[in-house]
């Protein structure tokens, strides 16, 4: 069985074909750059609107895969930017009708969990999902993943970014800080803002830029940044793993692709005698895969939707989407 994946839900637009073992037959992605500042949503979606045709095209020929061989349809239902998601449902939907094959929506949360989950072989894993928008620790529980703490403002990503304009650059800052912080060598305090098991991460963005404005390093300022930001993302998802009782970690989101992150998160995972994992890059950021292989296990489970029914849902949460295949 075959199901084909959309994702659109903000700056990437991806379209992945999965097979039932998860093996990913084909992926094709582009990613939206604004040429200043941070995304607009309806220049994303146009990008999205422009090129999905084209990724449906490029997945199925790195597929081999003919469209009649194409059992089910799945695309992002949310969480998102309005715009962006509308142009993937609806390139979902058309390819729905004209194949006549049943349309399944996803939600991007839980689909980075489950393309993590088989990938990890990990069974019952807590997930740190750390991206552009989204800041979680997600674990299954009774019927349903629960967000065990996020951010209480903006996604650590979003953060990252906000940052890295300020500090001259152009988007996407995560990457680049990344690469600045390796010639960073003086550790400055930050706010640390860890509550329970929230973050935030405005005050650290205000203390940073103040610290810019008065001539520190970029290198050290970007360095203090990731020590701090992973430093608080690290906390939560311990404190996370010691309430559920759990030992495995896999990650997820494009900051996931950080090593400092990774290694942190792994140094705190062994240490307490767990596992963690990491997807590779192309399957840790936004991704069409993702979204085929969490429509395989929903179709699986009985679920698909009428084209009427099929509305996106830009603020969906994660904890109010049920997942029928994992019951039991
Ligand atoms: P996503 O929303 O999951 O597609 O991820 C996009 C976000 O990941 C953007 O905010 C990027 O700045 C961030 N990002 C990508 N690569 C890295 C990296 N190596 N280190 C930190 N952040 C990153
Ligand atoms: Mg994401």
């Amino acid at each position: 069985m075959v199901v084909l994946g959309i994702e659109s839900t903000a700056h990437t637009a991806s379209v992945g074909i999965v097979d039932e073992r998860a093996e990913v037959l084909g992926l094709a992605s582009d990613m939206y750059r604004p040429p200043r500042g941070g995304i607009h949503p309806r220049e994303a979606a146009n990008h999205h609107v422009d090129l999905l045709p084209g990724l449906v095209e490029q997945a199925l020929e790195r597929a081999r895969v003919r469209t009649n061989e194409v059992d089910a349809v799945a695309f992002a239902q949310g969480p998102g930017l309005g715009p962006c998601l509308r142009a993937g449902a609806t390139v979902a939907r058309v390819l729905s009708l004209a194949w006549n094959r049943p349309l399944v929506p996803v939600n991007h949360c839980v689909a980075h969990v489950e393309i993590a989950r088989v990938l990890s072989g990990l069974d019952d894993p807590l997930l740190l999902y750390a991206s552009g928008g989204n800041t979680q620790v997600i674990a299954y529980g009774r019927g349903r993943y629960r967000v065990l703490g996020e951010t209480l403002d903006i996604g650590v990503g979003n953060f990252l970014d906000k940052l890295w304009i300020g500090l001259g650059g152009t988007f996407p800052g995560g990457p680049a800080l990344e690469a600045e912080a390796k010639a960073g060598t003086e550790l400055y305090s930050l706010p640390y803002s860890v509550h329970g098991m929230d973050v935030a991460f405005s005050g650290m963005l205000t203390a940073t830029l103040a610290l810019h404005a008065k001539g520190t390093p970029r290198p050290d300022l970007a360095y203090s940044v990731e020590t701090t930001a992973y430093a608080m993302l690290t906390e939560i998802t311990e404190r996370a793993l010691a309430h559920r009782g759990r030992n495995s970690v896999v990650l997820g989101g494009g900051v996931a692709c950080n090593e400092r992150l990774r290694g942190m998160v792994r140094a705190m995972v062994e240490g307490r005698g767990g596992t963690m994992f990491a997807p590779p890059r192309s399957l840790c950021v936004d991704n069409g895969a993702m979204i085929a292989w969490t429509g395989h296990l929903a179709h699986r489970a009985g679920v698909s939707v009428g084209v009427p029914d099929s509305a996106v849902l830009p603020r969906q949460r994660t904890d109010l989407v049920t997942t029928p295949w994992r019951a039991g």
